[in-house]
């Protein structure tokens, strides 16, 4: 059954990787993918599946239903760009200015529509199958804004699942852990009010500057002495922004940046510290503080059970060998976490190799998420809906 699988897969490579391409040279950013899912939405109708379109804005659901009643589960692929320049100059470089495929969801979508074409065709399961195409997973919400309009109660499901490329890991390996895989992410803001003066009279001023400067060394602070040692946790000061003259002392300097956790307990003693750290040091400089703080995706937490489950599918498509069970998770963060919050499930990572698959007329950099020269790796698109295939079965056993 699974040579069969992968050989029906295989034979459809170079349509997908057709279908791959043409939404990489063709990129959408969060919450304007019309016409990716507009591409996704009609070929699923013409596999004969029920599609439901414009959830969460531009969010995609089809549903295969199986032979007999039983259980529903979801597999989610995302669809969205970044805005950033592509430095590729193959025939498939993005045709959009300033908007680049670099994170593989052109891919993750594609591996999506294949598995759902041949679960369409075959149909040898129990229940349904709900694929879900998500918009606006780079910083939008796109997984929160479909749960909001309605995901989970318009497509009842049992669990959800998803996926997504991982450059490093070698091609046909899978990665995955019980427990947090990716980390939450949270924003902060923060306005230091001092008082300007002449760059040459500084005790007629309070200086903002120095004050940034103290607490931007103050926060770490937070991760080596407040913070138990053995819990992850990263505050990076992404932004200062300060000043206009080499000779003027300014009023105001502003702090930005963004602090990632495993743990809602470490958030909360973070952000807690941090908001002391900004209105006291402030205030022994002499500023004030605003301190604004706003949490943005949670961890990502794999359930245990459906961890189990899709350990045991990996394991059956590639080998104990080439699933690596207890990967350390990335703080990096990924909001197919909203569905993990409302539904049981498990989100794996796909080797998308070193960059041995770049051809001529890739850019010079690394093949890395979100580097101007990445590209999805095509010889994943039959692995990864093998993968989707065969959790889906799995999932819904047919007796
Ligand atoms: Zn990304
Ligand atoms: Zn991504």
């Amino acid at each position: 059954m699974k040579q069969a699988l992968l050989d029906t897969l295989g034979h459809w490579l170079p349509d997908m990787t057709d279908i791959r391409r043409s939404i990489h040279a063709w990129p959408e950013l969060a919450f304007q993918e019309v016409r990716t899912a507009d591409t996704v939405a009609r070929l699923l109708e013409s596999w004969g599946i029920a599609v439901h379109r414009g959830l969460g804005t531009t969010g995609v659901v089809g549903s295969i239903v199986g032979r007999g009643p039983g259980r529903a589960v979801g597999l989610r692929a995302d669809m969205d760009a970044l805005p950033m320049p592509e430095a590729n100059t193959f025939a498939h470089a993005s045709q959009n200015p300033g908007v680049m495929h670099a994170c593989g969801h052109d891919g993750h979508t594609t591996m999506l529509l294949a598995a759902a074409r041949y679960l369409a065709e075959q149909r040898d399961f129990n229940g349904t199958v709900h694929v879900l195409f998500q918009p606006a997973e780079e910083g939008g919400g796109g997984a929160r804004r479909m749960i909001e309009d309605g995901l989970f109660t318009q497509f009842p499901m049992d669990a959800v699942f998803g996926m997504h490329n991982w450059p490093g890991l070698p091609v046909g390996t899978f990665g995955l852990t019980e427990g947090p895989i990716m980390a939450s992410s949270n924003r902060f803001n923060i306005t230091l009010q001092g008082k300007g003066a002449h760059g040459a009279m500084p005790h007629l001023g309070v200086d903002p500057v120095v004050a940034a400067a103290q607490l931007t060394l103050a926060f770490q602070t937070i991760l080596t002495r407040n913070k138990d040692p053995l819990d992850a946790g990263v505050i990076s000061v992404t932004q200062i922004h300060t000043g206009s003259a080499d000779n003027v002392i300014p009023d105001q300097a502003v702090l930005r940046g963004t602090v990632r956790t495993l743990d809602d307990a470490v958030l909360d003693l973070i952000e807690a510290r941090m908001r002391a750290l900004s209105t006291q040091l402030a205030a022994a400089m002499g500023c004030t503080a605003d301190f604004h703080f706003s949490r943005e995706y949670p961890a990502t937490l794999n359930h245990p059970a459906e961890t189990a489950l899709c350990t045991e599918v990996l394991t059956g498509l590639v080998g104990t060998e080439h699933v690596q069970t207890a990967v350390r998770p990335s703080m990096g963060a990924e909001d197919f976490a909203f569905m993990l919050q409302q539904r049981p499930g498990c989100y794996v990572w796909i080797g998308n190799g070193t960059g041995d698959h770049r051809t001529p007329g890739h850019g010079a950099g690394p093949c890395t998420l979100h580097n101007s020269s990445y590209d999805f790796n095509d010889a994943l698109i039959p692995l990864g809906a093998a993968y989707w295939v065969l959790l889906a079965q799995r999932a819904l056993q047919a007796d």
